[in-house]
């Protein structure tokens, strides 16, 4: 069977979850009314002037979902199939996330439906600064807080703080987070989001007693957020037997060579091709059988049609949205246990977080220091939710919404409504 990945509204994938939650939480019906939908959307035209001297006029937007705990904070994405209803999953899913991971942001994110695969640095940059321009009366370091997402990076990041600061006549580091280290970002940041995913398998791993050591492990999307999981699970001694990304996917049994697989990934842009592997097909690696399936790629790669050939014990969420609620209702019922992805992914923003406190302090910390309030948040984190988990008997899915959906329900009451 093909894996096609079905067009699954996230939006409607957010909201469902988000009412499993609320119920469970008793959530009353004016706390729904505030806190449920965006705050704010903004849509936005990106003409760009393109290599060839043609003008083309790209879509973009900023949603800010939340900021009831602090200012909004999500990342970018440059996207052929990036929506508005999709900004808007991404926006609601970083509200809960900021919340489970108790550090003080509310949630928000942004994107532009471009194939940036095909623009050049040129293209790309202009469309970047031309976007920031747009979005400009939203964002800024007290505000609303962009970082990457899929297909954006430092340098996209250093666009934006370069076109923000312009404006206002001085630096403003704290305008973005996931900047390069020489523009005020942090240590540990780029690898953040794969270290908070490998510590919340390692907490998974301890809580159904099975050993890290030895275990295979499969990974859809090899990007920052995948590589880096494969690579930290690497380290620790599991055997990595698949790997996919947008243009293939490499088996082997006996575990693929990360490191060398990350370096060709850097100089060819590919996983396709990798010595000593063999070819598979995608959803020959959803159905793979290992204990670990890490999605690390889109929203909605795991869906009531394939869900039911997943093999794998634990999947952890390093994607935002891969998993919809019906294919949720499946691999419940198969056992197995999903680390869902506000809280599996959560240790980008968490990093981003620490980021930004620096900046604003202008006083950074040592790698090692990062590493170790990581640890502390992601695993604080997980504890909270799997005690939701075990004393409520829900999914760690709806744990974790009602943990983040309850934070974000408390401050909201206790602010009241304006005017
Ligand atoms: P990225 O651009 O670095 O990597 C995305 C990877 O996915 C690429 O290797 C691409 O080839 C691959 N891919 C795309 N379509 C695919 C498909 N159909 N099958 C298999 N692979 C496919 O992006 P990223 O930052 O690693 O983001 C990946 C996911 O992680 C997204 O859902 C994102 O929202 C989430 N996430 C990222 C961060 C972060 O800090 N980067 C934080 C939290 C969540």
């Amino acid at each position: 069977m093909p894996t096609t990945i079905v067009q699954a509204n996230a939006y409607d994938v957010a909201m469902e979850n988000f009412d499993t939650a609320a119920d469970a939480i008793g959530l009353d019906s004016n706390s729904r009314e505030m806190i449920k939908r965006p705050e704010r959307m903004l849509t936005v035209g990106v003409p760009v002037r393109m290599d060839d001297g043609h003008i083309h006029r790209f879509e973009g937007f900023r949603v800010q979902h939340n900021s009831a705990r602090g200012p909004a904070k999500g990342g970018i994405r440059f996207h052929p199939q990036v929506t508005l209803d999709e900004v808007k999953a991404l926006a609601t899913w970083m509200t809960w996330k900021c919340a489970v991971v108790n550090i003080p942001f509310g949630g928000a994110k942004g994107g532009i439906t471009c194939d940036p695969k095909h623009m050049s640095q040129g293209e790309l940059e202009r469309m970047t600064r031309r976007y920031t321009s747009a979005i400009l009366p939203l964002i800024g370091p007290e505000q609303d807080i962009p970082a990457p997402d899929v297909y954006t990076n430092s340098q996209t990041m250093a666009w934006i703080m370069d076109t923000y600061s312009m404006t206002k006549g001085y630096a403003v580091p704290g305008v973005v987070t996931g900047k390069p280290i020489s523009l005020g970002g942090s240590l540990g940041r780029n690898e953040a989001t794969g270290r908070g995913v490998f510590y919340t398998i390692e907490s998974a791993c301890e809580h159904l007693h099975m050993q890290l050591k030895g275990a295979t492990v499969a990974v859809q999307g090899f990007g920052n957020a995948g590589s880096i999981s494969a690579q930290l699970l690497h380290q620790a001694g599991a055997k990595i037997v698949a790997v996919s990304d947008s243009t293939g996917c490499v088996y082997n049994r006996d575990g693929l060579n990360i490191p060398e697989l990350i370096h060709m990934k850097a100089l060819c842009g590919h996983v396709d091709g990798f010595p000593e592997s063999e070819p598979i097909l995608p959803h020959e690696l959803l159905a793979m059988a290992c204990d670990i399936l890490v999605p690390a790629a889109l929203e909605n790669t795991i869906v009531a049609e394939n869900a039911g050939t997943v093999r794998a014990r634990i999947i952890a969420e390093a994607a935002n949205g891969p998993v919809t609620p019906a294919a949720d209702r499946i691999l419940e019922s198969k056992g197995a246990f999903v680390i869902p992805d506000i809280l599996c992914n959560a240790g980008g923003v968490t990093v981003s977080y620490f980021e930004w406190v620096q900046d604003e302090q202008h006083l950074f910390w040592e790698v090692q220091d990062i590493y170790n309030r990581l640890e502390r948040v992601m695993k604080t984190a997980f504890s909270d939710v799997l005690k939701i988990h075990v004393e409520r008997k829900v999914p760690m899915r709806i744990a974790a919404n009602m943990l983040g959906i309850g934070r974000v329900a408390e401050a909201v009451q206790i602010r009241g409504i304006y005017p």
